[in-house]
């Protein structure tokens, strides 16, 4: 591990326009768990998806009945030691943007500007009306939701659904951020995948492309990805100890 944060250190000392992909890995330590992780609130239940959430008012209310039951880990949340390495590397213009697959809002509490940073899969951490675009914070569908007997509430706006900023299944990606996480990827010196089993698409995709455009490919993951074999560097070991120990002055 030393002899890798060696290595890692020396690639980020000469990084100049990175990218860093972020998943789930990079927000364990700040309470919020992985999908994988067993019990993980993720896998407890199956996930409903975006068609259903419109078609069905019961599923709404069992969505917010879902959301709210997290929110004691989303809204006491405080970056983590990778976050704030991450921002660090923003604020001294070697990484050009973080690309996100968390919704955790936790980029940006650590200080990320948004031009900096692209989410993938949303916010959870305020809602907003899929029809008028409306944005409600949670705390007020808190108080609604339990004024109104357990009901999700409707937009007072204009009566549409109201639905966390996130992405669900069945929801088209944002196609503006996908394309510009694209950019970015392609023209990056630096490709650091950190915190993300990287078995699905996207996020199976970017490291790929990186690679492909002649990028330096760093994956730190607690566990084995399918694309360790094509990265310069891989480190099986922690996020905010490999990240600190690698900016250690
Ligand atoms: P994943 O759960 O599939 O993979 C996370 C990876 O991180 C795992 O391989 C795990 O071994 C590793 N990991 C966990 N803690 C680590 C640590 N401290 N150090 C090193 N490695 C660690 O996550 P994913 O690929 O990002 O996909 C999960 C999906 O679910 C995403 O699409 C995301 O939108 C959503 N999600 C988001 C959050 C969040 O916002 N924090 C949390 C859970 C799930």
């Amino acid at each position: 591990i030393k002899a890798a944060c060696a290595e890692l250190r020396a690639i980020l000392t000469h990084m100049r326009r990175g990218v860093a992909f972020t998943g789930a890995g990079i927000s364990t330590e700040c309470g919020i768990p992985d999908f994988r992780s067993p019990g993980g609130l993720w896998a407890r239940n199956r996930p409903i998806d975006f068609e259903t959430f419109l078609a069905r008012r019961d599923m709404r209310d069992e969505a917010w009945r879902r959301r709210l039951a997290l929110d004691a880990a989303f809204a006491g949340a405080e970056p983590g030691r990778g976050h704030r390495v991450l921002q660090r590397l923003v604020a001294e213009r070697r990484l050009a943007g973080i690309v996100t697959q968390n919704i955790d809002g936790l980029h940006q509490a650590a200080g990320v500007p948004d031009q900096h940073l692209l989410e993938l899969h949303g916010n959870t951490t305020y809602a907003h009306c899929l029809e008028c675009a409306a944005r409600y914070e949670i705390d007020w569908v808190r108080r609604r939701f339990e004024a109104n007997d357990a009901r999700a509430p409707d937009c007072p706006a204009c009566q549409g659904p109201i639905k966390t900023a996130t992405i669900s299944f069945g929801q088209p990606m944002p196609a503006a951020a996908m394309a510009q996480a694209r950019e970015l990827t392609r023209a990056c010196d630096t490709f650091l995948a950190i915190g993300s089993s990287l078995v699905v698409w996207p996020a199976a995709g970017f490291p790929v492309e990186a690679k492909r455009h002649g990028a330096t490919l760093v994956i730190i993951n607690r566990e084995p990805t399918p694309l360790d074999a094509v990265a310069d560097l891989v480190i099986h070991a922690d996020i905010g100890e490999v990240l600190e120990a690698a900016l250690e002055p």
